[in-house]
């Protein structure tokens, strides 16, 4: 049953004058940072003890008021509330059921400040619950630890208070929660628990909990209620889906007088479970992304249940680009005649959460940029657009100003550059790699390096004090001089030559000391990229990264690295490793024209990558590392798109360096240790040396790489752990090493550290270093 379509505060005269209809607006979620990350100074202000939990919670208050106004003023009609956090929205639906995990100590009663920090950040007692990426964004949830004991609970009122509050600012809200099936899926099995252990067994525990929260919000005043399910974009089997008709109709009775909306988001919803979802009785209205679910329109087509509202996700909540609103216009009439007048809602294409806050606040961006580009500020403006031209109310300066700022962007020189298009182009169809194998390859390089055998060296960056960081950034803010700077930067590079040879490591790094960030470095010097001054976007809790803007076509106007890699190596008879960031690794930590496909843009990086190779090979330096830190990141959500995707990342990759010469040595690092599912991958990659993340020093992964690696690439699965300040010994070390011998041939193995070092301190990496060497040391020994 639907009940009542209320109308927006204010919008009688407009129904009256507008063929009756109101202008149905919805916005799945909206950022919480603040426009100048508010939330992160007043949450890092509190941790450290230099404010108190009042100071944070008013902050937090005034940012959801100015949000809840502004989706207002912009004539947002279903405005969400509950999707403020001060971590995570995943930990708030674990503290609102109460899944406290024990060693948090908490006692019953309403979860404050004092549980939740713990759960979200660990303290000097406890260690933090484990955080993993939420789909395939940047953002990072919390994830839920539970298990047949757990006792549930309502434990965090925090979704009705926040709707009350909205109520009392005047604003009637569309309270979120995360969904319950959604919620057991993204959970894992605490420790102790059987890793087999059903959890969607859990839900007839949790229901009642949700039961009590949705009584709450009715007793409120709450007319809708938003369930975010996005799992239902991933590759579910039956029983999955099945648990979303059991639990959404057990939700019936304490749902009925409410109007539901289940949002989908990230991926288009598989065939099966848009059956599943469209056929739940007690919901009302249906979101779906617009903007990545290339399929969704296909599915609507195909039959959407008459009596449901359609949530239509048109403007991206992904991405910075302004929407196309002559486009999504159209698709919202085509959709208007499919599902009906009164059902159909402009909507996001998923939480507004990861794209950046405000363009007002950008000083760095010249105008013609900003004309191209909607934050999410700006993306309240067209959706709201969007529904005032669907509702008959087209505002035609909008719309003619946003398809002039589309014409000057298509036809700008400075996105497209023809020759990079030319370049780019006649890669397609043929494939790029070194005429000879690995094994070859490593018997040339050899003789040059003559490196002994379990050959030491470090992934690039060397620990950044304080003091480097300031030189770094007066130097960008014109304070310094060139000739101070470069003095500067080569005293640090010969300090870490310096102590590369005291410490004998084999193959030397220049320590990165001029690189803030291993993107932004080599995006600053590429054409084709813009940099925000404020685009943040959260990564987790208070962490935020500033993605850049890839706009136009990419080339490499310059060498990059040649000036700083070759002074190094003059410093030096050791090999030198050349330190460059691959072309997936700068795709996915950016903001992606939307334009042309991804790849298509990553084949272009690959080209720039490319030049750099050479030029640092023809600059005598014989090792060179390709960064492909987030190569796993980049995977798509369902299995089907996986292979497609690896093949034009791996691809992209192997163009870097397909020209240089056997004897230049070609190295790549990843961050992460998960590779069974695309160990092919990696080998195809047809890198002579891999080194990787092993901090947890898991034999499983060992013995995948030793099915993967018979073709005989050298391997570093790291010694230890760069993310703890602990200094391991040389005997845990050398332990660690025989345990990889085990199982590795030696003339492969290689020992060196998880990650770069660049968040470490020197009292810390001397003696870790100084013991991974004499571990070494002592096992070449033993041979
Ligand atoms: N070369 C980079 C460094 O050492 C690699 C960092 C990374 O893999 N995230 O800092
Ligand atoms: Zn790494």
């Amino acid at each position: 049953s639907i009940s009542v379509f209320t109308p927006p505060r204010g919008t009688q005269f407009l129904r009256l004058n507008f063929r009756f209809r109101t202008m149905a607006s919805h916005v799945v979620g909206y950022p919480r940072m603040g426009p100048k990350r508010e939330l992160k100074f007043a949450l890092e202000s509190f941790w450290d003890g230099k404010s108190n939990s009042e100071d944070l919670e008013k902050v937090a208050a005034d940012l959801r008021s100015s949000i809840w106004k502004q989706m207002a003023d912009a004539g947002i009609k279903y405005i969400p509330s509950n999707t403020f956090s001060y971590y995570d929205q995943v930990l708030d639906t674990t503290a609102m059921l109460g899944a406290v995990p024990p060693r948090y100590g908490w006692n019953g009663g309403e979860i404050g400040f004092d549980v939740y920090f713990p759960m979200a950040r660990g303290n000097a007692s406890v260690p933090a619950m484990e955080m993993t990426k939420w789909f395939d964004t940047n953002y990072h949830y919390i994830v839920p630890e539970l298990g047949p004991d757990v006792k549930f609970s309502y434990a965090s009122h925090k979704a009705v208070s926040e709707y009350k509050e909205a109520k009392s600012l005047g604003i009637d809200t569309v309270p979120v929660l995360v969904g319950p099936v959604s919620f057991l899926l993204l959970s894992k099995a605490a420790k102790g628990v059987e890793k087999s252990f059903p959890l969607l067994s859990l839900i007839e525990k949790i229901l009642p909990v949700y039961k009590e929260v949705i009584a709450e919000l009715k007793a409120a005043g709450a007319s809708w209620i938003q369930f975010d399910e996005p799992t239902l974009v991933k590759d579910l089997d039956s029983h999955q889906l099945q648990a979303f008709s059991h639990t959404y109709s057990e939700l019936e009775s304490s749902l009925s007088g409410l109007n539901v909306l289940i949002e989908t988001y990230f991926a288009d919803v598989p065939a099966e479970a848009f059956k599943t979802v469209t056929s739940l009785k007690c919901v009302t209205a249906l979101g779906f992304d617009l903007v990545r679910g290339s399929k969704n329109l296909d599915l609507i087509k195909s039959g959407f249940p008459s009596e449901k509202y359609l949530f239509a996700g048109v403007v991206d909540g992904r991405n910075i680009w302004a929407n196309d609103l002559a486009s999504s216009l159209s698709t919202l009439q085509a959709l208007e005649n499919l599902v009906g007048k009164d059902k159909l809602v402009v909507s996001t294409s998923c939480s507004l959460l990861h794209t950046a806050v405000d363009l007002m606040n950008e000083t760095r961006l010249d105008e013609e940029i900003k004309s191209w580009l909607a934050f999410a500020a700006q993306k309240l403006i067209e959706v709201n657009a969007l529904a005032k031209a669907l509702a008959g109310q087209k505002d035609e300066a909008v719309f003619s100003a946003n398809a002039a700022a589309r014409t000057s962007r298509k036809s700008s020189p400075r996105v497209t550059n023809g020759a990079v298009q030319k370049a780019a182009a006649a890669l397609k169809g043929s494939d790029h790699r070194r005429a000879t194998t690995v094994c070859a390859r490593l018997e040339s390089q050899q003789k040059k390096l003559s490196l002994p055998a379990l050959p030491t060296t470090t992934i690039g960056s060397f620990p950044q004090t304080l003091e480097l960081r300031k030189v770094r950034r007066e130097y960008k803010a014109n304070k310094i001089s060139e000739e101070d700077y470069v003095k500067y930067i080569t005293e640090e590079i010969s300090k870490v030559v310096k102590l590369q040879e005291d410490l004998d490591i084999d193959v030397l790094v220049h320590g990165e000391p001029e690189r803030n960030d291993m993107v932004e470095y080599f995006g600053e010097q590429l054409s084709g990229f813009a940099f925000t001054a404020n685009g943040w976007v959260q990564s987790y809790g208070s962490r935020c990264v500033k993605p850049p803007i890839i706009y136009g076509d990419v080339s490499c106007p310059k060498p990059m690295t040649v000036f700083w890699s070759s002074r190094a190596q003059s410093m030096s008879k050791r090999p030198m490793k050349g330190m460059l960031t691959g072309p997936v690794t700068i795709l996915n930590w950016s903001f992606v024209r939307d334009d042309q496909p991804r790849f298509e843009t990553c084949y272009q990086i690959a080209l720039a990558i490319k030049d750099e190779v050479e030029d640092l090979e023809k600059a005598g330096i014989n090792v060179i590392q390709i960064d492909e830190a987030a190569l796993r990141e980049g995977l798509p959500l369902r299995k089907s798109e996986e292979a497609f995707y690896l093949n034009w990342a791996v691809h992209s990759f192997r163009i870097t360096n397909c020209g240089v010469q056997d004897t230049t040595q070609i190295h790549t690092h990843m961050c992460y240790s998960n590779f069974n599912d695309i160990i092919h991958s990696i080998i195809d990659m047809d890198a002579d040396v891999i080194t990787i993340e092993n901090s947890r020093s898991d034999e499983k992964l060992l013995s995948v790489f030793r099915e993967g690696v018979k073709y005989g690439a050298g391997i570093g699965p790291g010694v230890y752990d760069i993310h703890s300040p602990r200094i391991p010994s040389t005997e845990e070390i050398a332990d660690r090493i025989s345990k990889m011998l085990a199982v590795l041939d030696t003339n492969i193995l290689w020992v060196n550290p998880d990650c770069g070092l660049k968040t470490r301190k020197y009292t810390e990496v001397k003696p870790a270093l100084s013991n991974m060497v004499a571990a070494a040391k002592l096992l070449r020994d033993q041979l």
